[in-house]
């Protein structure tokens, strides 16, 4: 039988994300098709690149895309790797070696936030964007292998667990990217969408 629920383009080829957006969208009722469009990320801000992802999935496919882009913001850092968090390396192992790197000598807390900006573009309406952030701490070596990115180094204040030692129901409680969804639903954004 063919599937009769909206469909939305979730522009990502980060299984971790997609993942996240299945379970965080599972109650909407859409039926959600994954795209990586490939887009280089060349917008200066979260907001601007999330725009160019979803914009570039809803054209090519004709459908409505949502896009995000998210980050880490290490306050002792003044904000690095913000909205180069993906680029410190080809690894997740690399990535959070270099941050550590970064770190190593800094008095601790090193206290900072997931950040996550998340873009609708729907064919003929204008983009709407939705923020959300998880503040926490980074610690100085892996804890848990769940999740994906920093995870394992990102401590939850009031948990005594990172990302990396919660299920994915736990994180979600916590996560920007969680957060940014919860407001992309109160808005009713999803509900106006057509088949
Ligand atoms: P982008 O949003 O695809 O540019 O990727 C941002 C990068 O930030 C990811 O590759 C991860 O390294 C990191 N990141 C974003 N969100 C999370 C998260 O929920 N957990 C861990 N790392 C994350």
């Amino acid at each position: 039988m063919a599937d009769s629920r909206k469909r939305l383009v979730i522009a990502t080829g980060n299984a971790g994300k997609l993942g996240e957006y299945r379970d965080l969208l599972a109650g909407t009722g859409l039926e959600l098709v994954a795209y990586d469009t490939d887009v280089q990320e060349t917008g200066g801000t979260y907001a601007a690149n999330a725009r160019l992802k979803a914009e570039a999935a809803s054209k090519t496919s004709g459908l409505p895309a949502l896009g995000d882009d998210s980050g880490l913001e290490v306050d002792v850092l003044d904000g690095f790797p913000g909205i180069r968090s993906a680029r410190l390396g080809p690894t997740q192992k690399e990535r959070t070696a270099a941050l550590l790197e970064r770190l190593s000598g800094r008095p601790r807390p090193w206290k900072g936030r997931f950040i996550c900006t998340v873009a609708l573009a729907v064919p003929g309406r204008t983009v709407d964007l939705f923020e959300g952030e998880c503040r926490g701490e980074v610690v100085p070596e892996w804890r848990g292998e769940a999740g994906f990115g920093y995870d394992p180094i990102f401590l939850v204040p009031g948990t005594g667990k990172t990302f990396g030692e919660m299920k994915a129901d736990e994180k979600r409680q916590y996560s920007h990217r969680a957060n940014a969804v919860r407001a992309l639903i109160a808005s009713g954004a999803l509900d106006r969408l057509s088949g």
